[in-house]
Protein backbone atom coordinates (compact mmCIF):
# COMPACT_ATOMS: atom_id res chain seq x y z
CA UNK A 1 0.00 0.00 0.00
CA UNK A 2 1.27 3.19 -0.81
CA UNK A 3 0.25 5.68 1.75
CA UNK A 4 -1.54 5.74 5.24
CA UNK A 5 -3.40 8.51 6.40
CA UNK A 6 -3.64 9.01 10.18
CA UNK A 7 -6.05 11.65 11.57
CA UNK A 8 -6.54 12.01 15.15
CA UNK A 9 -9.66 13.41 15.88
CA UNK A 10 -12.16 14.73 19.23
CA UNK A 11 -15.13 16.26 18.80
CA UNK A 12 -15.31 16.38 14.63
CA UNK A 13 -18.45 14.62 13.77
CA UNK A 14 -19.61 17.37 11.51
CA UNK A 15 -16.22 17.46 9.55
CA UNK A 16 -15.56 13.98 8.92
CA UNK A 17 -17.89 13.28 5.75
CA UNK A 18 -16.35 16.12 4.00
CA UNK A 19 -12.92 15.05 4.79
CA UNK A 20 -13.47 11.48 3.68
CA UNK A 21 -14.82 13.03 0.32
CA UNK A 22 -12.08 15.71 -0.04
CA UNK A 23 -9.78 12.94 0.43
CA UNK A 24 -10.60 10.27 -2.05
CA UNK A 25 -10.72 13.38 -4.42
CA UNK A 26 -7.51 14.25 -4.69
CA UNK A 27 -5.22 10.62 -4.11
CA UNK A 28 -6.69 9.21 -6.86
CA UNK A 29 -3.83 6.99 -8.23
CA UNK A 30 -2.63 5.91 -4.91
CA UNK A 31 -3.41 3.07 -2.79
CA UNK A 32 -4.50 4.13 0.60
CA UNK A 33 -6.11 3.74 4.13
CA UNK A 34 -7.09 6.18 6.30
CA UNK A 35 -7.14 5.81 9.40
CA UNK A 36 -9.46 7.54 12.02
CA UNK A 37 -8.03 7.69 15.73
CA UNK A 38 -11.64 8.69 17.69
CA UNK A 39 -9.60 10.21 20.60
CA UNK A 40 -12.94 9.87 23.06
CA UNK A 41 -15.02 11.75 21.22
CA UNK A 42 -18.57 12.79 23.24
CA UNK A 43 -20.45 14.52 19.93
CA UNK A 44 -21.15 11.22 17.58
CA UNK A 45 -17.47 11.39 15.76
CA UNK A 46 -17.51 7.27 16.27
CA UNK A 47 -21.33 6.85 14.80
CA UNK A 48 -20.20 9.02 11.60
CA UNK A 49 -17.32 6.93 11.14
CA UNK A 50 -18.87 3.57 11.30
CA UNK A 51 -21.47 4.84 9.01
CA UNK A 52 -18.52 5.98 6.36
CA UNK A 53 -16.56 2.96 7.30
CA UNK A 54 -16.37 0.60 3.46
CA UNK A 55 -12.91 -0.72 2.73
CA UNK A 56 -10.67 2.10 2.81
CA UNK A 57 -11.50 2.93 6.48
CA UNK A 58 -9.69 2.01 9.42
CA UNK A 59 -10.43 3.38 12.98
CA UNK A 60 -9.51 3.45 16.26
CA UNK A 61 -11.61 4.65 19.12
CA UNK A 62 -10.34 5.66 22.69
CA UNK A 63 -12.40 5.18 25.66
CA UNK A 64 -11.55 8.44 26.88
CA UNK A 65 -9.61 11.55 25.61
CA UNK A 66 -5.77 11.10 25.89
CA UNK A 67 -4.75 14.08 23.56
CA UNK A 68 -3.68 14.21 20.34
CA UNK A 69 -0.18 12.44 20.61
CA UNK A 70 -1.68 9.72 22.10
CA UNK A 71 -3.96 9.09 18.74
CA UNK A 72 -0.91 10.00 16.55
CA UNK A 73 0.82 6.84 18.56
CA UNK A 74 -1.39 4.74 18.19
CA UNK A 75 -2.17 5.64 14.25
CA UNK A 76 1.42 5.13 13.86
CA UNK A 77 1.18 1.70 14.90
CA UNK A 78 -1.64 0.36 13.13
CA UNK A 79 -0.17 2.03 9.64
CA UNK A 80 0.78 0.05 6.74
CA UNK A 81 1.16 2.26 3.61
CA UNK A 82 5.02 3.08 2.68
CA UNK A 83 4.93 6.36 3.75
CA UNK A 84 2.27 7.77 6.06
CA UNK A 85 0.72 10.87 6.27
CA UNK A 86 -0.82 13.05 9.12
CA UNK A 87 -3.62 15.22 9.11
CA UNK A 88 -6.37 17.37 11.37
CA UNK A 89 -9.90 16.18 10.47
CA UNK A 90 -11.36 19.81 11.01
CA UNK A 91 -10.91 20.42 7.36
CA UNK A 92 -7.99 22.59 8.12
CA UNK A 93 -5.72 21.03 6.24
CA UNK A 94 -5.87 20.57 2.89
CA UNK A 95 -5.26 16.41 1.07
CA UNK A 96 -4.89 18.14 -2.19
CA UNK A 97 -1.31 18.71 -0.32
CA UNK A 98 -0.69 15.44 0.15
CA UNK A 99 0.52 14.17 -3.71
CA UNK A 100 3.51 16.74 -3.63
CA UNK A 101 4.47 15.96 -0.50
CA UNK A 102 4.96 12.52 -1.45
CA UNK A 103 6.73 13.29 -4.62
CA UNK A 104 8.89 15.16 -2.29
CA UNK A 105 10.01 11.64 -0.18
CA UNK A 106 10.01 9.16 -3.34
CA UNK A 107 11.98 11.69 -5.65
CA UNK A 108 14.21 13.78 -3.39
CA UNK A 109 14.87 11.15 -0.84
CA UNK A 110 12.79 13.55 2.39
CA UNK A 111 12.47 11.49 5.48
CA UNK A 112 9.58 13.73 6.47
CA UNK A 113 8.33 16.95 4.85
CA UNK A 114 6.12 18.95 7.05
CA UNK A 115 3.55 21.52 6.06
CA UNK A 116 3.67 25.30 6.56
CA UNK A 117 0.41 26.73 6.96
CA UNK A 118 1.87 30.17 5.39
CA UNK A 119 -1.51 31.95 5.20
CA UNK A 120 -2.78 30.96 8.78
CA UNK A 121 -6.36 31.12 9.24
CA UNK A 122 -6.55 31.29 12.44
CA UNK A 123 -6.98 34.06 14.89
CA UNK A 124 -3.41 36.34 14.69
CA UNK A 125 -3.95 37.57 17.93
CA UNK A 126 -4.13 33.77 19.64
CA UNK A 127 -2.39 31.25 17.33
CA UNK A 128 -0.10 33.41 14.69
CA UNK A 129 1.79 35.82 16.47
CA UNK A 130 2.49 33.21 19.60
CA UNK A 131 3.18 30.66 17.12
CA UNK A 132 5.59 32.24 15.42
CA UNK A 133 7.88 33.16 18.50
CA UNK A 134 7.33 29.23 19.00
CA UNK A 135 8.63 28.55 15.83
CA UNK A 136 11.44 30.65 16.08
CA UNK A 137 12.54 29.51 19.33
CA UNK A 138 12.24 25.66 17.97
CA UNK A 139 14.03 26.60 15.11
CA UNK A 140 16.73 27.86 17.64
CA UNK A 141 16.72 25.19 20.16
CA UNK A 142 16.07 21.98 17.48
CA UNK A 143 18.49 23.49 14.81
CA UNK A 144 15.93 22.31 12.24
CA UNK A 145 15.27 24.80 9.68
CA UNK A 146 10.90 24.67 9.66
CA UNK A 147 8.76 27.56 9.83
CA UNK A 148 5.53 25.67 11.45
CA UNK A 149 6.86 22.87 13.03
CA UNK A 150 3.52 21.73 14.50
CA UNK A 151 1.76 21.60 11.24
CA UNK A 152 -1.14 19.26 11.37
CA UNK A 153 -0.30 17.79 8.20
CA UNK A 154 2.79 15.45 7.37
CA UNK A 155 4.20 13.12 5.66
CA UNK A 156 6.63 10.22 6.76
CA UNK A 157 8.55 7.72 5.34
CA UNK A 158 6.73 4.59 7.32
CA UNK A 159 10.64 3.77 9.19
CA UNK A 160 10.20 7.29 10.38
CA UNK A 161 7.04 6.89 12.19
CA UNK A 162 8.01 3.37 13.27
CA UNK A 163 11.43 3.94 14.76
CA UNK A 164 9.72 7.10 16.89
CA UNK A 165 7.87 7.16 20.28
CA UNK A 166 5.79 10.19 20.81
CA UNK A 167 4.52 10.44 24.11
CA UNK A 168 2.77 13.31 26.31
CA UNK A 169 2.37 16.21 23.85
CA UNK A 170 5.14 15.40 22.24
CA UNK A 171 3.35 15.71 19.06
CA UNK A 172 4.61 19.60 18.96
CA UNK A 173 8.17 17.91 18.14
CA UNK A 174 7.89 15.14 15.98
CA UNK A 175 11.00 16.08 13.40
CA UNK A 176 12.70 17.17 16.29
CA UNK A 177 12.25 13.17 17.47
CA UNK A 178 12.50 12.35 14.15
CA UNK A 179 16.07 13.93 13.91
CA UNK A 180 17.19 12.45 16.99
CA UNK A 181 16.44 9.17 15.80
CA UNK A 182 18.82 10.05 12.89
CA UNK A 183 16.05 10.93 10.43
CA UNK A 184 17.86 14.11 9.45
CA UNK A 185 16.55 14.87 5.81
CA UNK A 186 13.98 16.93 6.78
CA UNK A 187 11.68 18.84 4.42
CA UNK A 188 9.44 21.36 4.35
CA UNK A 189 6.16 22.24 2.05
CA UNK A 190 3.59 25.51 2.17
CA UNK A 191 0.15 24.31 2.21
CA UNK A 192 -3.37 25.97 2.24
CA UNK A 193 -4.61 26.17 5.17
CA UNK A 194 -8.66 26.99 5.70
CA UNK A 195 -10.64 28.53 8.43
CA UNK A 196 -12.36 26.11 10.61
CA UNK A 197 -16.04 25.16 9.75
CA UNK A 198 -17.38 23.22 12.52
CA UNK A 199 -16.62 22.71 15.41
CA UNK A 200 -13.80 24.59 17.69
CA UNK A 201 -9.79 24.07 18.33
CA UNK A 202 -9.08 22.03 21.16
CA UNK A 203 -6.31 23.97 22.26
CA UNK A 204 -6.33 27.30 24.06
CA UNK A 205 -3.08 29.95 24.55
CA UNK A 206 -1.57 26.85 27.50
CA UNK A 207 -0.12 25.33 24.32
CA UNK A 208 2.36 27.73 24.57
CA UNK A 209 3.66 27.08 27.76
CA UNK A 210 3.05 23.40 27.44
CA UNK A 211 4.91 23.27 23.99
CA UNK A 212 8.39 25.59 25.99
CA UNK A 213 8.70 23.44 28.45
CA UNK A 214 8.38 20.36 26.26
CA UNK A 215 10.97 22.22 24.00
CA UNK A 216 13.16 22.21 26.95
CA UNK A 217 12.63 18.66 28.37
CA UNK A 218 13.35 16.97 25.16
CA UNK A 219 16.59 19.75 24.48
CA UNK A 220 17.51 17.85 27.59
CA UNK A 221 16.67 14.40 26.98
CA UNK A 222 18.53 14.83 23.81
CA UNK A 223 21.61 15.81 25.07
CA UNK A 224 21.93 14.02 28.79
CA UNK A 225 19.64 11.41 28.42
CA UNK A 226 21.82 8.70 28.11
CA UNK A 227 23.81 10.18 31.02
CA UNK A 228 22.43 12.69 32.95
CA UNK A 229 25.36 12.84 35.42
CA UNK A 230 27.14 14.73 32.96
CA UNK A 231 24.72 17.64 33.14
CA UNK A 232 24.23 17.53 37.12
CA UNK A 233 27.55 16.55 37.84
CA UNK A 234 29.37 19.08 35.67
CA UNK A 235 27.06 21.92 37.59
CA UNK A 236 27.33 20.10 41.01
CA UNK A 237 31.03 20.50 41.09
CA UNK A 238 30.67 24.13 39.93
CA UNK A 239 28.17 25.10 43.07
CA UNK A 240 30.61 22.68 44.79
CA UNK A 241 33.59 25.38 43.76
CA UNK A 242 31.85 28.46 44.39
CA UNK A 243 30.85 27.64 47.54
CA UNK A 244 33.89 26.20 48.68
CA UNK A 245 35.99 29.50 47.55
CA UNK A 246 33.53 31.24 49.83
CA UNK A 247 34.06 28.94 52.49
CA UNK A 248 38.16 29.63 52.58
CA UNK A 249 37.76 33.19 52.14
CA UNK A 250 35.17 33.46 55.18
CA UNK A 251 37.76 31.15 57.29
CA UNK A 252 40.97 33.04 55.67
CA UNK A 253 39.61 36.58 56.54
CA UNK A 254 38.61 35.79 59.88
CA UNK A 255 42.03 34.11 60.67
CA UNK A 256 43.53 37.48 59.13
CA UNK A 257 42.16 39.75 61.20
CA UNK A 258 42.73 38.03 64.22
CA UNK A 259 46.34 37.93 63.34
CA UNK A 260 46.41 41.37 62.92
CA UNK A 261 44.43 42.17 66.08
CA UNK A 262 41.46 44.09 63.73
CA UNK A 263 38.00 43.81 64.77
CA UNK A 264 35.71 40.93 62.72
CA UNK A 265 33.20 40.14 62.67
CA UNK A 266 30.89 37.02 63.62
CA UNK A 267 31.09 34.62 60.82
CA UNK A 268 27.47 34.24 61.26
CA UNK A 269 26.95 37.64 60.41
CA UNK A 270 28.16 37.97 57.25
CA UNK A 271 25.71 37.74 53.79
CA UNK A 272 29.14 35.55 52.34
CA UNK A 273 28.45 32.92 55.30
CA UNK A 274 25.21 32.08 53.88
CA UNK A 275 25.79 32.55 50.14
CA UNK A 276 28.47 29.81 50.86
CA UNK A 277 25.98 27.48 53.02
CA UNK A 278 23.37 27.63 49.62
CA UNK A 279 26.08 26.74 47.21
CA UNK A 280 27.22 23.98 48.94
CA UNK A 281 24.04 22.30 49.69
CA UNK A 282 23.00 23.14 45.75
CA UNK A 283 26.26 21.00 44.82
CA UNK A 284 25.40 18.23 46.99
CA UNK A 285 21.86 18.24 46.20
CA UNK A 286 23.02 18.39 42.28
CA UNK A 287 24.96 15.44 42.87
CA UNK A 288 22.30 13.54 44.13
CA UNK A 289 19.86 14.55 41.26
CA UNK A 290 23.27 13.24 39.02
CA UNK A 291 23.26 9.68 40.41
CA UNK A 292 19.64 9.26 40.44
CA UNK A 293 19.57 10.06 37.19
CA UNK A 294 22.04 7.79 36.36
CA UNK A 295 20.17 4.88 37.94
CA UNK A 296 17.26 5.93 36.33
CA UNK A 297 18.98 5.93 32.84
CA UNK A 298 20.39 2.70 33.73
CA UNK A 299 17.07 0.95 34.19
CA UNK A 300 15.45 2.63 31.42
CA UNK A 301 14.44 0.24 28.43
CA UNK A 302 15.76 2.40 25.27
CA UNK A 303 19.49 2.83 27.42
CA UNK A 304 20.62 0.16 24.78
CA UNK A 305 17.99 1.46 22.00
CA UNK A 306 20.33 2.60 19.03
CA UNK A 307 18.99 3.12 15.07
CA UNK A 308 20.56 0.75 13.39
CA UNK A 309 20.36 2.02 9.06
CA UNK A 310 21.70 -1.09 7.47
CA UNK A 311 23.66 -4.25 8.12
CA UNK A 312 25.81 -6.26 5.77
N1 LIG B 1 -7.28 16.46 18.63
C1 LIG B 1 -7.26 15.18 19.21
N2 LIG B 1 -7.25 15.06 20.57
C2 LIG B 1 -7.24 16.15 21.40
C3 LIG B 1 -7.24 17.44 20.81
C4 LIG B 1 -7.24 17.55 19.43
O1 LIG B 1 -7.26 14.18 18.49
O2 LIG B 1 -7.24 15.97 22.61
C5 LIG B 1 -7.32 16.60 17.17
C6 LIG B 1 -8.41 17.51 16.66
O3 LIG B 1 -9.65 16.82 16.57
C7 LIG B 1 -7.89 17.91 15.31
C8 LIG B 1 -6.38 18.01 15.57
O4 LIG B 1 -6.12 17.22 16.74
O5 LIG B 1 -8.13 16.92 14.33
C9 LIG B 1 -5.92 19.43 15.73
O6 LIG B 1 -6.69 20.08 16.72
P1 LIG B 1 -7.25 21.57 16.54
O7 LIG B 1 -7.81 21.75 15.17
O8 LIG B 1 -8.16 21.85 17.68
O9 LIG B 1 -5.93 22.43 16.69
P2 LIG B 1 -5.66 23.85 15.99
O10 LIG B 1 -5.93 23.71 14.52
O11 LIG B 1 -6.59 24.79 16.65
O12 LIG B 1 -4.22 24.11 16.28
MG1 LIG C 1 -7.46 22.96 13.59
Amino acid sequence: MDLSIVIPLYNEAESLPELKAWIDRSLTGFSYEVIFVDDGSTDGSWEVIKEMADDGIRAIRFRRNYGKSAALYEGFAAAQGDIVVTMDADLQDSPEEIPEMVRMIREEGYDLVSGWKKKRKDNALTKNIPSKIYNWTARRVTGIKLHDMNCGLKAYKADVVKNIEVYGEMHRYIPYLAKNAGFDKIGEKPVQHQKRKYGKSKFGLDRFVHGMLDLMSLRFLSRFGRRPMHFFGTSGILMFLVGFVMTVWIIAAKLVAQANGSKFRAVTDQPLFYLALVALVLGVILFLAGFLGEMIARSSEGRNNYQIKERL
